[in-house]
């Protein structure tokens, strides 16, 4: 078992951690939040005084942090602490520029070290399913391998560092354009005087079918689970998709890509997240009505 350094004991760090110490592994951990430490506590996190401490004596350090600037300040802070051959997973959805650096940063100072951004939010992170999308060399990611599965519902290798955020762009891009696409339909079908348990049965069962719709379903009824049963509570925040769509959509502009529908779905989300950005993304279908 490893002693594994926690920084960002959030909304997904925290049950993450948790999972961490379920599984037999020592977790010392930071965050700037004393509540969320103070939570990280209770489930057998070791608070440390602060990321520098929390290093000290690791194997293995993760950060799930909310920017790439702040991934970027901790490693400027902590790598000189931690030992050499130490493993560094990033887990924060950050942009591919910026994994890429912190790859290269703590590569030269002798460590392992890969992307490791997910999906699942934290349900997924509670439950221990997280799908990780893992970038860097083969000994890093080899050596990521075991800290990530106790975390982890799915472990997808994409290659090279940066990679597992490329991964994870490209799909919320993708499901930024469903939701949207999902949300016409049912107002489209509502003016045609279409039931919504009808259009659900149908596309459910057919080419149309897609997460944004099985599972997210964006009008109460269809799906008692989904975020639209609960006044729209996440889920997955309008601001989280809008952080993403941005990332997303510098990454379209520095590689010169066309995207027009996912330009179209981050300018919608953008606005709406102005006013909106603490409820699941699926409310989006209230600005179509
Ligand atoms: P959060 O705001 O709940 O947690 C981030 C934590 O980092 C906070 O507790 C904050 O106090 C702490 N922090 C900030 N600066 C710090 C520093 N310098 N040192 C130590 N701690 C610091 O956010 P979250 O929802 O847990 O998300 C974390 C990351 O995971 C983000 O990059 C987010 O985009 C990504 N993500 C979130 C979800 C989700 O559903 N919440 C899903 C997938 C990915």
């Amino acid at each position: 078992m490893s002693t594994i350094a926690f920084l960002g004991l959030g909304n997904m760090g925290g049950p993450m951690a948790a999972n961490l110490i379920a599984a037999g592994h020592t977790v010392v951990g930071f965050d700037l939040s004393a509540d969320a430490v103070a939570h990280a506590v209770e489930h057998g996190v070791g608070a440390a005084e602060s990321a520098e401490a929390a290093v000290d004596g690791a194997d293995a350090v993760i950060t799930m942090l909310p920017s790439g600037a702040i991934v970027r300040s901790v490693y400027d802070a902590v790598l000189p602490k931690a030992a050499a051959r130490t493993v560094f997973i990033d887990s924060s959805t950050i942009s591919v520029d910026d994994a890429r650096h912190i790859n290269r940063q703590a590569l030269d100072a002798g460590m392992l070290q890969v992307d490791a951004p997910v999906s699942g939010g934290v349900k997924g992170a509670t439950a221990g399913t997280l799908a990780f999308m893992v970038g860097g060399d083969d000994a890093s990611v080899e050596a990521a391998r075991p800290v990530l599965d106790p975390m982890a519902g799915k472990i997808v290798p994409c290659g090279g560092s940066g990679n597992g955020q490329a991964a994870k762009l490209c799909n919320n891009m993708i499901l930024a354009v469903q939701q949207i696409a999902v949300g016409e339909a049912f107002v489209l079908a509502e003016k045609l005087g279409l039931a919504d348990q009808a259009l659900y049965d149908v596309v459910t069962g057919a080419t149309g079918n897609c997460w944004a719709l099985h599972t997210n379903c964006p009008v109460p009824g269809p799906v008692p689970t989904a975020p639209s049963e609960n006044d729209y509570r996440p889920g997955f925040a309008t601001s989280l998709m809008n952080k993403d769509l941005g990332l997303a959509m510098d990454a379209v502009s520095t590689t010169g890509s066309s995207a027009p529908l996912g330009s179209h779905a981050a300018q919608l989300y953008a606005a709406y997240a102005a006013d909106h950005g603490h409820l699941d993304f699926s409310a989006i279908i209230d600005t179509l009505r």
